[in-house]
């Protein structure tokens, strides 16, 4: 339970005189300091509109860097990575203070945030749900061309149109490489990904082939059978030539004429600047989120060690959060 202690209120008090707070003004600094939630995605904007249903007295502030991310507008395409959870109208109906901005740092000991446009936020208590980010991978000849011409398109809208864009354009009887790492973050999405590959390519390109490009074997996904020519190879990349669409594997090399990249995931950046990642890369938690590096901190949705990483399972992460004494 949170009260509003001499340490809170002078805690508060004292963040709010550090950063002049234009965005909260003395109103802030006169009121106990929030519950913060760091990531409107499913997961968090779901615990932040949970917490404050739950306990109106308490201040919950829900932080997202993504302007348009708690507009929750469908998405296009065929790549697009769903926008669910409660959107802003919902949240702040039910009093949850949104900040658009992004959290670079958390001071654990000075219970602060540090915000990107320079603020500091002092907190109660810390919810992180940032979703995930890239692993770096130590591919040769992988780089920013790499990203933006053999996108992803794993989360990102802009990579998801180019990649549509790019399969769009491809010559008739041109080759398309779908890159999975070995790790998958999203096994779901990882099968999702084949089957619309495939059946863009059996729509648009009927005479192109694809090849599924996977350091593990086909073992549990299904290989749809709907007109184009898809095969599996199982290889490791060694190196990349973006402009040449060459990919050195372990055993041998593959061209191709569109490349659809997929890197590793891994927690996303601010738990890891908050040293909360163990050597995975991902938040150990125990199944109601609390970091198990960390026992102060709260871990929900894909970032978690061990999470489904679907919308379900994001907003059932939030829902646990009942059993946690806040
Ligand atoms: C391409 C793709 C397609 C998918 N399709 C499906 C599907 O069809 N069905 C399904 O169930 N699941 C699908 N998923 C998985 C699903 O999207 C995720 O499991 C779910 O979104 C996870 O929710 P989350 O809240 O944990 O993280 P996210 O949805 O990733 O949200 C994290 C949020 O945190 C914000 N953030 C991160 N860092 C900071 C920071 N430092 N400061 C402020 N804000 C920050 C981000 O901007 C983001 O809005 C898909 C995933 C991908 C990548």
């Amino acid at each position: 339970m949170t009260r509003l202690t001499r340490r809170h209120f002078t805690r508060t008090l004292l963040a709010g005189a550090a950063a002049g707070f234009a965005g909260f003004g003395t109103e802030f600094a006169a009121r106990a300091a929030p519950i913060a939630v760091i990531g409107g995605g499913p997961a968090g904007a779901t615990a932040a509109l949970k917490l404050k249903r739950a306990r109106p007295d308490l201040r919950v502030t829900l932080i997202e860097r993504n302007p348009s991310g708690l507009r929750r507008s469908a998405q296009n395409g065929p790549f697009a990575k769903p926008s669910a959870g409660p959107a802003w109208d919902a949240l702040s109906a039910a009093g949850v203070e949104i900040v658009l901005d992004e959290v670079t740092g958390i001071d654990w000991t000075a219970a602060r945030i540090d915000l990107f446009r320079g603020q500091r936020l002092a907190y109660d208590r810390v919810v992180l749900a940032p979703g995930t980010r890239n692993r770096p991978e130590p591919i040769q000849g992988y780089g920013a061309r790499g990203r933006h011409f053999w996108p992803a398109a794993w989360g990102s809208a802009r990579e998801a149109q180019r990649l549509t864009a790019m399969i769009k354009a491809m010559p008739e009887a041109g080759h398309l490489v779908l890159r999975l790492p070995a790790e998958l973050s999203h096994p779901q999405v990882a099968q999702e990904r084949v089957s619309t590959l495939a059946r863009l390519l059996a729509v648009w390109k009927p005479e192109a082939r694809m090849t599924v490009l996977s350091s593990t074997d086909s073992t549990g996904f299904d290989i749809p059978e709907l007109g184009a020519e898809v095969t599996w190879q199982s290889a490791n990349v060694i190196s990349v030539d973006v402009d040449a669409g060459i990919i050195e594997t372990d055993l041998g090399r593959i061209t191709a004429d569109v490349v659809n990249f997929v890197t590793p995931q891994m927690a996303g950046a601010i738990a890891g600047d908050a040293g909360l990642v163990d050597s995975t890369g991902w938040c150990p938690a125990s199944d109601a989120g609390l970091s198990l590096i960390r026992p102060e901190a709260i871990v929900l949705g894909d970032a978690r060690a061990g999470a489904k990483r679907t919308v379900p399972a994001a907003i059932e992460d939030a829902r646990r959060l009942g059993s946690v004494r806040i």
